[in-house]
């Protein structure tokens, strides 16, 4: 283990690099907030957040750290936990796969040879996920909620008008996940799952708490704060796993290339990118690139992991260099 000051001062310059760069990407203005869902593009593109917390809980937060946004597909990551917990590998395995796909995040398409969808990252993939959670309507969308609550440290606010945005205009999601109902992957109540796909696509959260539920994930599936053992260390090793490959879309390939840490970005603007062992960045900035991927964000990492030798595959990666 790294010695304790080590540790601290390497979180400290962490927390002046992210000033730096803020103040860097703040003048990079490509890119624009997602439209397809009407209701995300009346944010304010300028906001730019990051934020960082270590295993401790220490906190390094720069900018509109505290700004709410929705997590969007983010939330993907967090609903393949609860259903491996809930079901076990096995079980999700029939339906989801942890092939990335290469395609963009919505694209209508399945693992046709084994009937299941391709990962849990994709669209496809999350619609099949949120079928497993089980009950009526109102007792799915309470099930998400706790999981949450225990997350976030507080109940999950959900906002409405996302959530309708996209119930009013999600048909290309409605065309997901009649695919999947076709294939018998799926129940037969298409629009009460999408429902609370989308709801749980429409929870707000800031920077700083993307970044504390990286940091859980990191920490073996223990709340940095609360110490709550919220998945187990295997489920979250096998978060890490289809966030490394998979969380970033057909961009997956690149960043695992160029960043080298588990991640999973959403079109509300946010990634967090996962450094096990040692804690979790998350960026928050509106505008993305033509894969849905915060522009920002995708620079802010690279530098990062530049900086700070975060690739996993860094010989001289000190983080938790024995
Ligand atoms: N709610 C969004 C959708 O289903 C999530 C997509 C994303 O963040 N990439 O299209």
């Amino acid at each position: 283990m790294v010695e304790d000051d080590e540790r601290q001062r390497r979180i400290e310059w962490l927390g002046q690099v992210c000033i730096g760069l803020h103040e860097q990407f703040g003048p990079l203005t490509e890119g624009a907030p997602a439209a397809y869902i009407p209701e995300l593009s009346n944010v304010d593109p300028d906001l730019f957040a990051i934020a960082a917390v270590a295993l401790d809980g220490q906190e390094q937060l720069t900018g509109d750290h505290d700004h709410l946004f929705t997590i969007q597909s983010i939330s993907k990551l967090l609903l393949y936990g609860l259903a491996l917990e809930t079901h076990g590998r096995e079980a999700v395995l029939e339906r989801v796969g942890v092939a990335p796909t290469g395609d963009l995040f919505n694209a209508i398409e399945l693992d046709e040879e084994r009937h299941r969808a391709p990962n849990p990252m994709v669209n496809a993939g999350a619609i099949a996920i949120t079928d497993m959670v089980g009950g009526s309507r109102e007792e799915r969308i309470e099930g998400i909620a706790a999981m949450f609550e225990r997350y976030l440290g507080r109940r999950p606010e959900i906002d409405d008008a996302v959530w309708k945005s996209e119930r009013a205009t999600g048909n290309h999601n409605r065309a997901i996940a009649y695919l999947l109902l076709s294939h018998g992957i799926i129940e037969d109540r298409v629009e009460e799952t999408l429902d609370v796909y989308f709801a749980q696509c429409s929870v707000l959260v800031s920077a700083r708490d993307l970044a504390m539920i990286g940091a859980t994930i990191a920490n073996s599936g223990v709340h940095p704060v609360s110490g709550e053992q919220i998945v187990s260390p295997r489920v979250a090793r096998d978060m890490l796993t289809v966030a490394l490959t998979c969380g970033m879309y057909d961009y997956a390939g690149e960043w695992a290339y160029t960043v080298g840490i588990p991640a999973k970005s959403g079109v509300g603007g946010g990634i967090v990118g996962i450094i096990p062992g040692a804690g979790a960045v998350a960026v928050f900035s509106p505008r993305l690139d033509e894969h849905g991927n915060s522009v920002r964000g995708l620079r802010v990492f690279e530098a990062l992991s530049e900086e700070f030798d975060m690739h996993l595959f860094d010989f001289d990666r000190p983080w938790t260099r024995a």
